[in-house]
This record gives C-alpha cells, structure tokens and sequence, in this order.
C-alpha cells in the first residue's frame, strides 16, 4: 500500500521546513514499517527524522528499526507525462472526414489536401501553401526550389532539432552553425553577417519554441547579401511578428505537423511563400518533377501528402484557437507554480506577439539553482514526468557535424552550448492541466529547493 497524493503533498510541506537535503524526511508504508519488510530503495531512518506514514507522522526514536522511503522516491504520477502528446481536436470531424475521402475513393492528391493548403495559406497570410509528407522534406523542397544548388552553404542555427541541418546535408547543401542570441534563442544577425562568405547560398532561420527570429534585421542581411532567406516554422504556427503572422517573411517557410507538433496531420508538414514561382517549383518537385502541362519538367520526389492526413491537419486546425488560449494558459500556471525560484526561468515568448505556446521550456542555472538540469531531469523522470532536453546537445555535436567542425561550426558556439545545458521542455497541451503542473512544479520545487535553500 503507497501513499496517497495527499499524504505526498503534505510530506512536500513538511520537508521544506526540514534541513538537509540527505534524508530530510521519511515516508511510511504498511509494507515497510519493519526491518523484515525492508524493500529495495528503502533506507534506514535516523533518528530524529519526521516520517509521514499511513499512521500519522512520527518522530523516528534512536533504534528504532524503521526503514522508509524517501520522498523523492515515490513516483507523483502513476502515469507518465509527455512532452508533446498529441492533440486529437474533434474524433467525430476527422472520421467524418476520413468517410468522406474513402466515399470519393480519392486517398491521395486530393481535395482535403487542396483544402488544407488553403487553409495554411491563410493563416500565414501568404498566397502559395504546398503541402507535403512531412517537415523535413519540405524544407528540401523549399531550399532547391529557392535555387540552393548542392555544394554551396545554408547558415543555420545549431540551437534546433537535427532535421533542419539534415534536410540541407540530405541535399548536398553544407549547413553551417552560427550561435544564437541567448534572449530568443533564434539566430544572432551581427554573426550570420559573419560568416557569409562566397560559398554561401542561402541562409535558414529557425523560429524556436515558437518565438520569430529577428526577421527584420535577416532579411535586410540576406537582401544585401543578395541571398534566399528561408524559415524552419516547424514550431512557429500561429505565431505572429510584429502583429503579423509566421509563415509570410524570407522567400520561403516551412511547417511540421508531425503527431507531436502544435497542429498536426499525423505526419505532415507545408511549405508557404508569396512567390509563384518557388511554389510551382516546390509543387512539382513534390509530384516527381511534374509541371502544370502534365510533363515531367525537372527532377523530382514523392513528398506528397495523403487525403487522410489533410483530414486529421483540418481538423487539428479547427481546434487551433482552443487550443492555443490552452497552452498560454498552461504556461501562466508554470509560470506562477515556478515563480520566485532561484536559478529557475521559465522562458518567455515575445512581447505583445501572440504565440502558440506548444512548448513550456524552463532554464535552470545551476549556480543558483544548486542543481543542474540534468538532475531536475533525472527527479522528473523517477517521478513518470518524461521532461525533454529539447535541444541537448546541438546539431554541431551530432554527426556527420561533429566531425568536421572547421566545416560545420567555423566560429565558437557559446550560445548554443550554454542554453543546450540549461533548457528543459515540460509537459503541456491538451491533456495537461492545472493540476499535473501544480504536481510538476513541487517537484522542480523539491528538486531545487530544500538543499540550498533549507526551508
Ligand atoms: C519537427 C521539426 C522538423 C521536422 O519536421 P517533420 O515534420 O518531423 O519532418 C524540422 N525542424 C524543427 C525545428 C522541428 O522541430
């Protein structure tokens, strides 16, 4: 028999106001009140600790065979919670949807896929969406249907998932690692001017957790410099910049709607642009090289998108308000659950835009937290929150990058690593509420608090 979330919060208030963080305080079960019924992870109590158990809180006398559980070693949830658990919007719509695609015997090409072009279109103001299988081979699309040619460099960030240097590398396009500013955790303009150079053929911006790059001074950059600018907006739907919306800025920006991103079509992803030509380029490219005339123009894949997936997109779209006054909710509660604590922040979006907020990310400084991440991570995960290090290490320590970094990372990189060692994502979405958070920050709390602090 294990405590009850009860007893375990009111364990939490009793240990703050214990000192030491070694064996502040000791939890009781019926089964391993004994010596004999000592089990694996129990520790003997000294004496003088207070035990909470099923028969009240005690004081643990000198011999007195008792063994107990730490508090930090009772999970909080007896189920995990995930960072990015996808979120469904209307069943009902989706099948009806699906229904629909079967009726017509059309599975692919077809006019849900037509329909949540529009749709995308419109949300990122542009005129042209070209959706595809999924994120990563439209940033492909989208960097050769700018006329990013093999052998020349893209300036990326290091600060992001690895598909976005791998979309480039996939390509025979050599991605090259510029730091990030530490405040947007997006790329520094005064370093992507840096390192252009002659082999330079583009440059790939990434709108992290959501938050816009510095558009304006990026694009200034890249016109000077007469190259594509491009987004990687895999986290940025619904986001705005300046009161307009991600999707519309560069030649070209992509979106995921891969299961675990803010809208998602199972897998899936688009590419939108105002530019008529990269988007008939990027259409093609989809369809095997295929042109409007019905001939094979140019060299081609197969990114297309099936009519099943656009279902589940369109539906996931219908729920994208709800869902987006969820999130920034969610992250108010983290917010306030985790004021006031030493050495932890949660990160914040851009003032006075509107933002997805698909991802809670918290930093922790171990200097004054007392702990670093990977210990916060460590506590969560002991107690089922399945915390994410999003995005540990950087591109420019997994291979092939690693390798060469006079290639990959010609300039030091302290940014990216600094934020790598201190980020972590925490659980939110529609499955998440109030009071997993409030369970999630007493953790970090704990996590943080009683051996530094000693409350
Ligand atoms: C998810 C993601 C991608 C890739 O999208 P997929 O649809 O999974 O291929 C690209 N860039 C970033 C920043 C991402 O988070």
């Amino acid at each position: 028999m294990w405590l009850t979330a009860a007893s375990v919060v009111i364990a939490d208030r009793r240990l703050k106001r214990n000192d030491a963080g070694r064996s502040p305080l000791c939890l009781f079960t019926a089964r391993n009140r004994g010596r004999r019924g000592r089990t694996r992870g129990d520790t003997p109590c000294e004496p003088g600790t207070v035990g909470v158990g099923s028969f009240g809180i005690g004081v643990i006398r000198p011999r007195s065979p008792i063994y107990a559980r730490r508090v930090s070693e009772l999970p909080r949830f007896p189920e995990p919670l995930h960072v990015g658990r996808p979120n469904i919007g209307d069943r009902k719509r989706l099948q009806e949807r699906i229904d629909t695609a079967l009726d017509r015997r059309w599975l692919s090409n077809g006019p849900l896929v037509l329909e949540l072009e529009e749709t995308v279109a419109a949300l990122a103001g542009t005129a042209h969406c070209v959706a595809t299988c999924n994120g990563t081979v439209a940033l492909q699309l989208a960097a050769r249907a700018c006329g990013v040619e093999p052998g020349t460099e893209v300036i990326v960030p290091a600060f992001t998932w690895v598909a976005t240097p791998h979309a480039l590398s996939w390509i025979g396009v050599t991605p090259v690692f510029c730091d990030v500013d530490e405040e947007t955790a997006n790329l520094s303009p005064a370093l992507v001017k840096e390192l252009i150079g002659p082999a330079t053929g583009g440059i790939l911006g990434v709108h992290v957790f959501g938050r816009p790059c510095a558009v304006d001074e990026l694009t200034d950059i890249a016109a000077a410099a007469g190259l594509p600018l491009m987004f990687d907006a895999a986290h940025g739907l619904g986001s705005t910049y300046h009161g307009r919306p991600v999707g519309g800025f560069g030649s070209v920006e992509v979106f995921s709607f891969h299961a675990t991103k803010f809208i998602n079509s199972f897998e899936g992803g688009a590419l939108v642009t105002d530019d008529p030509g990269i988007a008939a380029r990027a259409r093609a490219m989809r369809n095997f090289g295929i042109g409007e005339d019905g001939l094979v123009q140019s060299h081609g894949t197969n990114a297309k998108m099936g009519e099943a997936s656009a279902a589940m997109g369109l539906t996931s779209l219908e729920n994208m308000d709800a869902l987006m006054a969820y999130n920034s909710l969610n992250h108010d509660r983290y917010e306030r659950g985790l004021e006031g604590l030493p050495g932890v922040s949660v990160r914040r979006q851009a003032p006075g835009e509107r933002a997805n907020h698909q991802y809670v990310v918290v930093e922790i400084d171990e200097t004054a937290a007392g702990i670093h991440r990977d210990g916060v991570h460590e506590i969560l995960e002991r107690h089922n929150v399945r915390s994410r290090r999003y995005f540990h290490p950087g591109c420019h320590r997994h291979e092939p990058y690693r390798s060469r970094p006079e290639v990959h990372a010609p300039l030091p990189l302290p940014h990216t690593e600094g934020l790598s060692e201190r980020v972590l994502s925490l659980p939110t979405g529609s499955v998440i509420g109030a009071e997993e958070i409030s369970g999630v920050c007493d953790i970090i709390r704990w996590a943080v608090g009683p051996t530094r602090t000693g409350m």
